[in-house]
């Protein structure tokens, strides 16, 4: 009947409707989604209700695999094996479904509208701003860098976050080898030229080191044997380790294997500045500052709001954040009709504590419903507190003992409380939320014929589905040589060859398409056979 539905409105219409059938079916409800990224990506793919109307408005239209962003800077995969147009996607779908080169510069909640710029170069002014009503936003627009207001950062370092920053830094690597091997340069100068720098030990400034030391290490030593020798690449780490959201066992592997390849890891050395020639740290422990001549520095310390979001959080009464606060259905605290996931979000999660000891309440509400005595009872003994009534059931020995495990229970979950931690800013996490909100859309009239719901879930709209449950499958930190770290869940750490091939396998099942699956495939293997491709 869905199939149906659709095809009678598409004649609803049509320039000639009035039918009988326009009347019958109702006007689609418009679905606006902001951003082609993981999260974006995700709930496009899992849609699958064709009562709504959507549009897209992102400035790209296509949908990047971000963790082969850093195999590109090297030459590893190709930057368009990794990148699937938006439009593949789309075509394949039963949904109605339409796609604007744009990016969002404004939402206005109160009129449900936002305000776009077209992102393509267009000579005719005018028509390169619009507006688009909606009935449900869904904000899924990400995050930026963050430089943290550190001088110089955003003139002269490279970051990796998009396709086109990883072919910059691909054709800067190679120039600067290029560069280096001129006659007429002092060894002084090519040191400089061929120092790269990398700001952050994150995954990704960990894996871009691990990267460029196997590129020098495979293909640089034959193909620029005169400056071979004179490479060097450090990570500057802020904090104590590198791999800080990592189990010790992968932090310490790693510092080791960068210790053994010769990659200078300093920790504790916070960046203050950068020119054109040289950058600034100083030492967390004794202050003490210094400068280096750099040739390139790849910045990698984190993310903060774009723009439109911080700008969305102060019309909202959400500033100050660094990201959209949400309710555990995802949407945006305050608003019915207005969704945000991915790493432009957060999950305002509530306490454990308070609402278990609800639940408990609730579930004594239910039984006094059911079964009168109960309340009668209660209402004698003038008590409806559970641990009391616990108490009153029990004989004096249980009671005792069951008192201490209420309060043992309770210590227990503020322990849990205060251990919560936010969901990390991963394309895990963003796959997962899109993927639980397509669920929410595609039941969301079901549940609104059927009012009444699961028992379970009391409330109105989404309450009525499960919370967004967050379920870690583990993390990988590549460390170069064909060795990568594996976090699995179970305390399951496991570091060299075998777990690259783990790598390989995950990141290959996990490609959108068949058609980029057998791109990045095939780079690998081309790799493997022939190396790198070293053309700037
Ligand atoms: P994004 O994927 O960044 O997508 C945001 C989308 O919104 C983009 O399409 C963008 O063009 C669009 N947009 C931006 N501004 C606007 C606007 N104003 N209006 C409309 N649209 C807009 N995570 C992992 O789990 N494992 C990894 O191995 C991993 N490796 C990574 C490696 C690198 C180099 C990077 C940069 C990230 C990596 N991540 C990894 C993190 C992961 O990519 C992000 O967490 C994920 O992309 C977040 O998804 P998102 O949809 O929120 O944002
Ligand atoms: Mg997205
Ligand atoms: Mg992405
Ligand atoms: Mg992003
Ligand atoms: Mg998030």
């Amino acid at each position: 009947s869905g199939s149906h539905g659709h095809i009678a409105h598409a004649d609803a219409t049509a320039s000639d409707g009035g039918h009988a059938l326009s009347e019958v079916v109702p006007k689609k409800k418009k679905l606006v989604l902001l951003g082609t990224g993981w999260a974006g990506m995700s709930f496009l793919k899992n849609l699958n209700n064709p009562t709504y109307e959507v549009e897209i408005v992102s400035p790209r239209n296509f949908f990047v695999f971000t963790p082969l962003l850093p195999s590109v800077t090297c030459g590893k995969v190709e930057a368009r094996s990794i990148a699937e147009p938006i439009r593949n996607i789309i075509i394949k779908k039963n949904v109605d479904i339409s796609f604007s080169e744009a990016e969002c510069v404004k939402i206005d909640p109160q009129n449900k509208k936002i305000y776009c710029r077209a992102t393509i170069d267009s000579h005719s002014k005018g028509e390169e701003e619009f507006a688009v009503d909606y009935d449900y936003l869904i904000i899924a627009v990400g995050a930026q860098v963050n430089t943290f207001n550190t001088p110089g950062v955003m003139e002269n370092c490279h970051f990796l976050k998009e396709i086109d920053d990883a072919q910059k830094i691909r054709k800067n690597v190679i120039e600067s080898f290029e560069k280096a091997s001129l006659p007429s340069l002092s060894d002084e100068e090519r040191k400089k030229i061929l120092h790269f720098v990398i700001v952050g030990g994150g995954p990704t400034g960990v894996e871009f080191a691990a990267e460029l030391h196997d590129f020098v290490n495979e293909d640089v030593v034959k193909l620029y044997p005169k400056v071979k020798d004179l490479v060097k690449i450090t990570l500057l780490e802020a904090t104590d380790h590198i791999l800080n959201m990592f189990d010790k066992r992968i932090t310490n592997f790693a510092e080791n294997k960068f210790g053994r390849d010769g990659i200078d890891v300093k920790l504790g050395s916070m960046v203050t500045g950068i020119n054109e020639n040289e950058i600034s740290t100083k030492a967390r422990g004794n202050g003490k500052t210094s400068s280096t001549p750099y040739g390139m520095v790849l910045w990698s310390t984190g993310i903060g709001p774009r723009p439109l979001i911080k700008e969305f959080m102060k019309q909202i009464g959400q500033g100050n954040r660094r990201a959209l606060a949400t309710d555990e259905w995802l949407r945006v605290e305050g608003f019915d009709n207005i969704y945000a996931l991915g790493d432009c979000a957060t999950i305002n999660q509530r306490k454990v504590m308070v609402p278990i000891l609800k639940e408990f309440q609730e579930t004594l509400d239910d039984i006094c419903e059911r079964y009168p005595q109960v309340e009668l009872y209660l209402k004698n003994k003038q008590k409806r507190n559970i641990v009391d009534l616990v108490k009153e059931a029990k004989g004096d020995a249980a009671k005792q003992s069951m008192e201490l495990n209420i309060e043992e229970f309770k210590a227990a979950l503020s322990e849990v409380d205060s251990q919560m931690k936010n969901l990390p800013a991963t394309a895990q996490v963003a796959n997962q939320q899109g993927a639980y909100l397509a669920k929410c859309f595609n039941r969301m009239e079901e549940c609104e014929k059927n009012p009444e719901g699961p028992p379970r879930f009391r409330g109105t709209g989404h309450h009525r589905f499960h919370p967004f449950r967050y379920r870690h499958l583990g993390q990988f930190a590549p460390l170069g040589g064909e060795q990568t770290a594996a976090e699995l869940p179970g305390d399951w750490v496991s570091i060299g060859h075998s777990s690259q091939w783990l790598w390989y396998s995950v990141y290959a099942s996990k490609q959108v398409s068949w058609r980029t699956r057998a791109l990045v495939v095939s780079d690998w293997l081309r790799r493997f056979i022939f190396g790198r491709d070293t053309s700037g």
